[in-house]
């Protein structure tokens, strides 16, 4: 059920008041729903609302609905639907599948009955037609400390309320002309119960409704009637939310709706570290050009996890991990890196790619010679087998796996230094080839024929062990080298959030691999040893032509930034 690391079961304060309420006989089932608006993409935040929500219907043998918040036609649209979709079922394949609603619910499909719940409000002098505009709203409101002002239009009577009401369905009023405003109170410390508007007048053609409707209601009358209308048991938000409950329970407690009602709960928003994660600046990166679109795999969001490589039950894990509380947090983002390292760690076949390569001549290799070594495809997996790696004598190595003039810890290759060749043979660096201008070339090594596949019967130890790949076999590819997209910890703690996007969150390089390369597909995962965690890209990966995504190095190069 928890497919976290441990298997304790989760405990947290809502699945506490689930497993109350189930005890006290308060719901026949537990019946959650996930409310995104169709207004973007997924992030990492609704993750967690979706492993919560999927999660606590899982334990308790319940149902959770897809829902879509769609009521403010102006921002949403049919991709963002789509893609919302996609990316949840991606996200609880294989968990929680059985406990999704057969059917996708849309708030816009209960315009009808929530016009007649508004109409009920009205006749039980619940609820008025307002004139005040809107730039008078806030006068008349007020602030918290004082009492806010009554719209004239308060005691207008229920009869010509229905019948104003009537024609702003009918489209006789500009938008912003009327609204429809709740008769609370316009003394409550809470601004969210003076007189709430819960209808308003928009122009618009809705994405699912078509054009039926010049009015749409306001997120707080529909939130709670939708919750009520699909049976929901508990309604779980992010603690912004909090505030609204007075109103929640009001519009419920005020209208005929079955019981027992649904209730809401909440629990704080995730934020992780170098990351934003409002779909309005997501939106912004997007529109503004600096990522590809809403799936760049620099992306928070699940598109973009997923196109990088990320697994859906390492996304699971690290938002299980990260528990549900009340307190207002940030996330260390290298919770989620150490979530998908440790899955592939276990999982990913191992292959040799060279990103920067130089180039190594075997002295005293034969020229027409080339053999096949033996690999293991993963030694954290007994049976993965082992593959067939070729040799011969032009290889290629890591740039950075050799020093001239190297420094005392520097295990790896110099003039004069021997190192294992992972899976080959033992190599001394002989000399140097430099062009004109000094830089290096290629080097020159030999190697030793009695320590083929990587030790030496005269027990010479060697410091280091470097990995490679057959020049005269190595196939090119290309290779997206993918970084935080922002610099700082908190994107948004001062000035604007654009200044910190980091310069060098992709660099694209052309690589080297063992001839194997070719056969890794799209929707696998691989190490490439030393490097980190690859997969191919799944736009523009093209037959003959691999485009492999650095999903995540094999260790946090941030955290060694930190500490410095
Ligand atoms: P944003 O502020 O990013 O635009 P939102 O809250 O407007 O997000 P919705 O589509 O309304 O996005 O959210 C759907 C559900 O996901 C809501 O229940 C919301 O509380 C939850 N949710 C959104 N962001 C987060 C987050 N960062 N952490 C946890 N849950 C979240
Ligand atoms: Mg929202």
């Amino acid at each position: 059920m928890n497919d976290a690391l441990s298997n304790e079961p989760l405990r947290d304060f809502v699945r506490d008041r689930v497993d109350s309420d189930l005890k006290a006989g308060k719901y026949p089932k537990v019946v959650t729903r996930f409310p995104p608006e169709p207004n973007g993409y997924l992030h990492l935040g609704h993750a967690k609302s979706i492993c919560l929500n999927f999660g606590i219907a899982l334990e308790n043998k319940g149902v959770c609905n897809l829902r879509f918040d769609d009521t403010n036609p102006v921002k949403e649209d049919k991709e963002y639907v789509n893609s919302i979709i996609s990316d949840v079922n991606w996200l609880i394949e294989g968990w929680a599948d059985s406990v999704l609603s057969e059917k996708t619910y849309f708030a816009s499909e209960y315009f009808d009955q929530l016009y007649g719940y508004a109409v009920q409000l009205i006749k039980d002098d619940k609820a008025y037609v307002c004139d005040l505009q809107p730039e008078e709203w806030e006068d008349y409101r007020g602030v918290p400390e004082e009492p806010g002002k009554e719209s004239p239009c308060r005691s207008r009577a229920p009869e010509e309320n229905l019948v104003l009401f009537e024609r702003m369905r009918a489209g006789e009023f500009a938008e912003g002309q009327k609204t429809l405003r709740a008769k609370i109170d316009m003394t409550s410390p809470n601004l969210h119960m003076r007189d709430p508007v819960i209808y308003r007048i928009r122009h618009e053609e809705h994405h699912h409704a078509g054009n039926k409707w010049c009015i749409y209601p306001m997120y707080d009358f529909t939130h709670c009637l939708s919750d009520s209308i699909e049976g929901i048991s508990h309604s779980i938000c992010t603690l912004e939310f909090e505030v609204h409950r007075p109103l929640y329970d009001w519009v419920l407690d005020s209208l005929p709706v079955p019981h027992p009602r649904p209730y809401q709960h909440e629990f704080s928003r995730l934020n992780p570290t170098y990351m934003v994660m409002s779909k309005r600046k997501l939106l912004q990166l997007v529109e503004e050009g600096h990522v590809s679109g809403w799936d760049d795999p620099r992306m928070p969001t699940i598109a973009g996890y997923r196109r990088r490589g990320f697994t859906a039950s390492s996304i699971r894990n690290f938002c299980q991990g990260v528990g549900v509380t009340k307190y207002k947090g940030v996330t260390d983002v290298g919770l989620l890196e150490n979530s998908i390292r440790d899955e592939l760690n276990k999982t990913a076949a191992r292959r040799c790619a060279v990103l920067d390569p130089l180039e190594v001549i075997l002295d005293n290799y034969p020229e027409a010679q080339s053999e096949v070594l033996e690999a293991v495809n993963n030694p954290e997996e007994e049976n993965a087998g082992v593959r067939e790696v070729p040799f011969s004598k032009r290889l290629y190595i890591e740039r950075a796996d050799f020093m001239e003039d190297p420094p005392k810890k520097f295990f790896r290759l110099a003039p004069g230094r021997e190192v294992r060749l992972r899976y080959a043979y033992y190599i001394t660096c002989q000399s140097v080839e430099k062009d004109k201008e000094g830089n290096i070339v290629r080097i020159h090594c030999t190697y030793d024929p009695e320590t083929r596949g990587g030790d030496s019967p005269d027990g010479r130890k060697v410091k280091g062990t470097i990995h490679w790949v057959s020049a005269d076999h190595a196939v090119d590819f290309e290779v997206r080298l993918y970084d935080r997209l922002f610099t700082r910890e908190n994107p948004e703690s001062e000035g604007d959030f654009l200044d910190c996007i980091n310069p060098d969150s992709l660099k694209v390089i052309t690589a080297k691999a063992e001839p194997s390369i070719k056969e890794v597909t799209v929707g696998q995962r691989v190490q490439f040893e030393r490097l980190g965690y690859f997969t191919p890209d799944v736009v523009d990966t093209s037959v003959g032509k691999p485009v492999f995504n650095r999903i995540v190095g094999l260790r946090d190069s941030w955290a060694k930034i930190a500490k410095k």
